[in-house]
């Protein structure tokens, strides 16, 4: 059976879910089986996810991340290729701040998580309200979790 996040994926709809790298119980959590993320590395993701109900501006800034927007002004205006370490952090920095220009945070520890087709944001409050509209989150299932855009993978 396809689940909620591969029909959204698949329905080329903006997506993100709650990720957790282990099990979760409850209504809307599903599981993630290789997910091709981290451009020509092809690497895979595992794990949990819980669909975001995103609302109109949610979707525009999940649409956004997800191409790469926040690519513009790098060195390489794609994450196909992982590159040099530098290139890599020139991407983080890049990235935090088209977050920071739309509302959104994320900390240095989940900014580690950033690969093409996985693009982290913290789960707090604050941010939900802006992915989902102001006190949509209040039954998510959210503490220190990640939540994470899922976009197309190059390769
Ligand atoms: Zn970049």
């Amino acid at each position: 059976m396809i689940s909620r996040i591969e029909a959204s994926l698949d329905a080329d709809r903006p997506t993100a879910i709650i990720f957790s790298c282990i099990q979760r119980d409850g209504d809307g959590w599903e599981a993630i089986r290789g997910f091709t993320c981290g451009g020509f590395s092809c690497e895979t993701l595992d794990g949990w996810g819980f669909l975001l109900p995103l609302n109109e501006t949610g979707s525009l800034i999940a649409a956004g991340i997800a191409d790469e927007e926040f690519c513009a002004g790098c060195k390489n205006p794609t994450m196909d290729y992982f590159g040099s370490n530098d290139e890599y952090r020139e991407h983080q920095s890049a990235y935090s701040a088209y977050l920071a220009k739309h509302g959104l945070t994320v900390n240095s520890v989940h900014l580690k998580s950033l690969r093409q087709a996985t693009y982290p944001i913290d789960a707090t409050r604050q941010n939900m309200d802006v992915l989902l509209g102001p006190g949509r989150a209040s039954r998510m299932p959210i503490g220190d979790d990640l939540v994470l855009i899922l976009g197309h993978n190059c390769d």
